[in-house]
């Protein structure tokens, strides 16, 4: 049985069921990093807001698959790559190790598949022909462009204004030579890039563009039509509407279901800039003395489709709301009276309903808070007054961890009973090589846990670790 939930479709601009194409199953694709530099503080509100999505989806009792790309070639890492003195792959390497600390750090589970640009070229070339076979593509300079006037549909996801687009003005017309200025590239040719960031393709030598990466990989793993797509809302436009054109035409078929938009982030009310000096990655935070789980307490507490102001004062907001928890949970464990389980029944079973239909409700995860923290109320009295058996203990702090499938932060750990973000990195790299059966590569994360004092032990219920004594 799973619960069916509601969520806004940014395609149709209403709240809808998510009805999956395959139940169980919901298929789902985020868009990833682009690994040249750390990924701030704005980007993981939409990474963590999808983790929410995932692990909420989970407790309702779904299958998920998710996909989230890695774009590892693209302008800016040509460039950064060439300034290192390196190429694509080494200097891709570091910015998505980089990546996945950073994901561990902030506890978000690793998708199913986290597919690498640079490894789909010929999925994006098959894409780029099957357009092209359809007329919907022309080529200039070496390049091979997307042809918008060829989708009547354009616009649809960001509400645009297609006359206008057709008439606009051709504002680069002198660097590419694009029929349209809106026209897209699909597939790139620039003589002057190393011969590493060139692939060679039947219409020449060259690179795919950003937005056929998406729509290549995406179809990979989840089919042509799939149940979600998920991102930040500055990729509405252009990215998501040029992933819809050429998906589309170039199956005919309907490509994502359902559109989800996380909104940005502010910091102190402000759009987050490096000039501004308000740009902050994880590792800034947590070397300003801020703990991960404060970070993600305050990320995930903020309803997706509202802006989110993070800043200091927000930060130890989160902090005292979680030690609030943290605290209630260390007085349940000593709890020692006998008896029946009592008004801890009921107390979780409200706190239950309100949460899960917080969530269920376009993922309102502020409500979904607010009944984690009237169970925490309601728990405290009972305690206060003496009123909470052992047994009633055991039940409310139960509850809570099942709640922490969501949140991540729930309970008290931190310190000696969790790997690091390091450690976890490699452990979800050796589950991932485990489950595509790629296992040189398992072996390998393995040795370097080993090496760190990390000691595993595969179980039919799962992987343990333990740290070597
Ligand atoms: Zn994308």
């Amino acid at each position: 049985m799973t619960t069916p939930m509601r969520l806004f479709n940014t395609l149709t601009a209403t709240l809808e069921t998510l009805v999956p194409l395959a139940p169980p199953e919901i298929g789902f694709y985020a868009c990833g990093p682009t690994v040249y530099n750390r990924a701030h503080v704005g980007n993981f509100r939409t990474f963590v807001a999808t983790d929410v999505l995932r692990r909420t989806l989970l407790r309702f009792g779904y299958r998920v698959r998710e996909v989230m790309n890695v774009t590892d070639v693209d302008d800016r890492i040509i460039q950064l790559a060439q300034e290192a003195g390196q190429d694509l792959l080494s200097f891709t390497a570091r910015h998505t190790r980089g990546f996945e600390e950073d994901m561990a750090t902030l506890r978000i589970q690793r998708p199913e598949h986290m597919p690498r640009a640079t490894e789909h070229i010929p999925e994006m070339i098959a894409l780029i022909e099957r357009l092209t076979a359809r007329g919907h593509t022309y080529t200039a300079d070496g390049s091979v462009y997307f042809r918008i006037a060829s989708f009547p549909d354009y616009g649809r996801l960001a509400r645009l204004d297609v006359g206008g687009i057709q008439a606009g003005a051709r504002v680069d017309t002198d660097k590419y030579d694009k029929e349209n200025a809106r026209d897209f590239v699909l597939w790139k040719f620039k003589s002057d890039e190393p011969p590493w960031a060139q692939w060679e393709a039947p219409f020449g030598r060259g690179r795919p563009g950003w937005h056929i990466e998406c729509s290549a990989m995406s179809m990979k793993y989840l089919g042509e039509t799939f149940d979600l797509h998920v991102g930040g809302e500055d990729l509405v436009f252009p990215h998501h509407e040029n992933e819809i054109a050429q998906s589309q035409c170039g199956t005919g078929q309907v490509f994502a279901r359902h559109w989800m938009h996380a909104k940005h982030l502010l910091i102190d009310s402000e759009t987050m800039s490096k000039s501004k000096g308000n740009f902050f990655t994880i590792p800034d935070l947590l070397e300003q003395g801020h703990a991960p789980d404060a970070i993600r307490y305050l990320l995930a507490g903020a309803h997706y489709r509202k802006p989110l102001n993070f800043g200091i004062e927000s930060l130890q907001h989160a902090k005292a709301a979680l030690e609030r928890v943290h605290g209630l949970v260390a007085r349940l464990d000593e709890v020692a009276g006998e008896g029946a389980e009592g008004a801890a029944v009921d107390a979780c079973g409200e706190a239950r309903a309100a949460f899960d239909a917080a969530l269920a409700d376009d993922l309102n995860t502020p409500e979904a808070l607010a009944a984690v923290h009237g169970l925490v109320g309601r728990a405290n009295a009972l305690l206060a007054e003496s009123s909470l058996t052992r047994a009633g203990a055991a039940r409310v702090k139960a509850e809570l961890q099942a709640m922490d499938a969501v949140f991540g932060v729930l309970l008290p750990g931190g310190g000696e009973d969790r790997l690091s973000p390091e450690e976890q990195a490699l452990f979800d790299e050796r589950q991932q090589a485990r489950k595509q059966r790629e296992f040189a590569r398992a072996d390998a994360a393995r040795t370097r846990l080993e090496a760190q004092g990390v000691v595993l032990e595969d179980t039919p219920q799962g992987t343990r670790w333990r740290r070597r004594r």
